[in-house]
């Protein structure tokens, strides 16, 4: 029975990877300081690892940007376009972010975590081999500290499945067999894991008979143990048991579903990943003991594997720095070097080892820390728990249908046909950040803090004004972030000080804890919406970010259904709209940025995800008067598997990102008879460029060839706050002369 984590954060306890390659991409630092700084963190995960008791330590988990781009690497799968760049590191910064020449390789999200990976461009006639030099580097290190470590590697299917393809992608796989079995053969002395991941989504047949011919063949003579991760991979396991791998590592968080009867009967190793890697919460060690115990009735223990339930990359390092945390809610969490002693002291329990003085430390303050978050009024507040259990149908129902309320809205809002607005943001200035920091740091008064913000908003309306805008918005000038700035204002929500975790590249993000019952203890945004509507007699559009999305963007507490915590975030987001409604706001925009990222992987989980988050949107947003227009926003263009969720958000307008050239993502809405009225970007803000009139004209009359006039919206495709003034104020001065050019026409 041994102890194993699939794979280790590599940013750096105080993002020393990070500074090191911002360092050496602005030229301030050699590639040798880099790698010796590489170098050194490896040694000391290891170290930690093995200090804390794991047995099977990852090399090959270590990035300099991500592992996928790794694994490209090591197939020699590099596009032709970057060929042309002789050293071999930088080619590789430039395959992950560009460089002046060279576009960088598309990223995407790494299955439902908030981890992006840079995706392989592969086609049949690509020319595969092996390259070992990174495998071998590492393992020449750890070899030094004395351990023998396990290989990880993305497994050929998740590989490919996950690429762009041209050509058969399984032909592919079938070429990168050999090219596996050249490199498995090379370390075949070492235990290496084999991560399959994509099995947890729902594989078809054809996968299947894939993964059976693929590990019948690679994992001859050799010690491959498969892993997969953020759900169940029940389909995998049956077929895996019948090809010669030593076992598989599963996830039993996010995965507790997987059976491993087949796995069992055919005398495959199981690791159990019961730590889990995706959450800040401490584990219930005895629970975690129990249930491995009971398992082992069954399985023989020698085959029994104790680990995390995923890479431990997706939660921050340690609770050493986080000198600031409230002491309970730090009783309450573990990060990644606390999980190593959870998994530890898991094991030692399992086998009836006896406890040293830390593990007892370690168990006492775990069982404290269980029985308190059960009681704790920081937790716990009945008052939430009511307003909960008492929700009715009436709560989740405008009280009009759209078909009538609309009419009003527009009685109420005399907006002309084709209205134009924003996003919400306009641009954060360094002087802005600064601003913000100072009052937070109580460098600046809280008076004059707001007498600066305010003069932001009524530049930024004055502006608005100026250029014929219809619905206005304040700037957001007092966000840092759209998530953050709520959850600072919430009961229940909590922030770390260290928490960083890996989003992409150099690139952390810093979740907000969502630990207790959710409620909002006075107003979030009124005083600033309504000193902006205060200098206009345009309608000023209140902006707050869904419960979804706030809860998709933070750790949320596991000690309650999902469901639940999203009502109540929801709730206290629907006070914040209804203090908004009561201060005379007409128009109100909910923005679900983050509403496809919380899908389940398993299709058949898609529904009950549906149902509690379109209800949070609709707990949010539909106790206002039938004349108060509710906006949302969603940051991405592709709807076409998310269409009947979309509509049954009863929104009356939706602003989306930019419609493709084909106006693919219109003709959905089209055919679905879509009710609400529909903002399709007209301008895309993640350029710098500054769109002409004509360009704009034409966009919009592309987008009028599909949806009627009377239901579409003039705006950009997202928020304005990464963009500077220079650019904002021309492009949004076009937008409105091509909105009033073609409804001129229309006339
Ligand atoms: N209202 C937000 C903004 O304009 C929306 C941001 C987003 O879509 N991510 O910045
Ligand atoms: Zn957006």
């Amino acid at each position: 029975m041994a102890t194993y984590v699939i794979g280790f954060p590599r940013i750096g306890e105080q993002r020393e990877l990070k500074k090191a390659l911002e360092s050496y991409w602005s030229g301030k630092s050699s590639q040798e300081e880099l790698k010796k700084t590489a170098s050194d963190l490896r040694k000391r995960h290891w170290v930690y690892q093995k200090n804390a008791g794991i047995d099977l330590i990852s090399i090959n988990d270590f990035s300099f940007y991500d592992n996928m781009l790794d694994t490209t690497i090591m197939l020699n799968a590099v596009p032709e376009k970057y060929k042309d760049i002789e050293d071999e590191l930088d080619r590789y910064f430039a395959m992950a972010r560009g460089d002046k020449t060279h576009k960088a390789m598309e990223m995407t999200k790494w299955f439902n975590t908030n981890y992006h990976y840079i995706v392989p461009e592969l086609n049949e006639n690509m020319e595969f081999k092996a390259n070992t030099s990174k495998i071998k580097e590492e393992l020449e290190e750890i070899k030094e500290l004395g351990i023998t470590p396990k290989i990880n590697l993305i497994g050929p299917i998740t590989y490919v499945r996950l690429s762009k393809v041209e050509g058969n992608a399984n032909n592919i796989i079938e070429k990168l067999i050999p090219v596996y079995k050249e490199i498995i053969n090379e370390f075949k002395d070492y235990t290496i894991q084999m991560d399959e991941p994509y099995f947890v989504t729902n594989p078809t047949n054809q996968d299947l008979e894939l993964l059976e011919k693929t590990y019948n063949e690679l994992a001859k003579d050799a010690n491959i143990y498969v892993a997969t991760y953020f759900e169940h991979s029940n389909e995998a396991n049956a077929v895996l048991a019948k090809t010669p791998i030593k076992g598989m590592f599963l996830d039993f968080v996010a995965g507790n579903e997987n059976s491993i009867k087949e796995l069992v009967n055919t005398g495959k190793e199981i690791g159990i990943g019961i730590v889990n890697g995706r959450n800040v919460w401490v584990n219930d060690i005895e629970k975690s003991a129990e249930f491995i115990k009971g398992l082992t009735e069954a399985v023989d223990s020698e085959k029994v594997h104790i680990g995390s339930s995923c890479s431990l990359l997706h939660v921050p390092y340690t609770l050493k720095y986080e000198t600031k945390m409230d002491e309970d809610i730090k009783s309450w969490i573990s990060y990644a070097l606390e999980k190593l002693d959870e998994i530890r002291v898991i094991n030692k329990l399992v086998k009836n080892e006896e406890l040293s003085a830390t593990d007892k430390e370690v168990l006492e303050g775990n069982k404290i820390a269980i029985s308190t978050r059960k009681t704790s009024k920081k937790i716990h507040d009945t008052i939430v728990q009511d307003r909960v259990s008492n929700l009715t149908e009436k709560d989740k129902h405008r009280s009009m249908p759209f078909e009538e309320r609309i009419k009003l809205q527009h009685e109420n809002l005399k907006y002309p046909i084709l209205p134009t607005t924003t996003i919400g943001s306009f641009p954060q200035t360094p002087e802005l950040r600064k601003l913000r920091r100072d009052y937070k740091n109580s460098l600046i008064s809280e008076e004059k803090y707001k007498e600066e913000i305010k003069k932001m908003i009524a530049e930024c309306v004055k502006f608005q004004e100026e250029i014929d805008l219809d619905v206005l918005v304040h700037g957001e000038f007092e966000r840092n972030d759209m998530v953050e700035y709520f959850g600072e204002q919430l009961n229940g929500v909590a922030f770390s000080q260290n928490g960083w975790v890996q989003s992409y590249g150099s690139r952390c993000v810093k979740p907000p804890l969502i630990y207790g019952d959710v409620s909002r203890p006075k107003d979030m945004t009124v005083e600033w919406i309504t000193y902006a509507q205060s200098l206009t007699n345009r309608p000023m559009k209140g902006m707050l970010t869904g419960p979804v999305t706030m809860l998709n963007w933070s750790f949320v507490r596991d000690d309650q259904p999902r469901k639940d915590t999203a009502y109540q975030m929801a709730l206290a987001i629907r006070d914040e709209v209804e203090a908004l409604e009561a201060a005379g706001i007409k128009v109100i925009q909910v923005d679900e940025a983050a509403l496809r990222e919380g899908y389940p992987l398993r299709n058949e989980k898609r529904a009950e995800y549906e149902d509690w988050a379109i209800t949070s949107f609709r707990i949010t947003t539909s106790s206002v008067k039938p004349e108060t227009q509710i906006h949302t926003h969603m940051c991405y263009s592709e709807f076409s598997d998310i269409m009947d969720a979309i509509e049954d958000m009863d929104a009356d307008v939706i602003s989306i990102e930019n419609a493709r050239s084909d106006n693919s993502l219109l003709k959905i809405f089209k055919e679905r008879g879509y009710k609400g009225e529909i903002g399709p970007g007209v301008y895309d803000i993640h350029s710098p460029r500054i769109p002409s009139t004509q360009e704009m004209v034409e966009q919009i009359n592309a987008i009028l060839e599909v949806l009627p006039a009377e239901k579409v919206w003039v705006n950009p495709d997202c928020g304005l706050k990464t963009r500077k003034w220079e650019e904002v104020k021309p492009s949004l001065k076009n937008m409105v002369e091509a909105a009033k050019e073609v409804r001129n026409k229309l006339k």
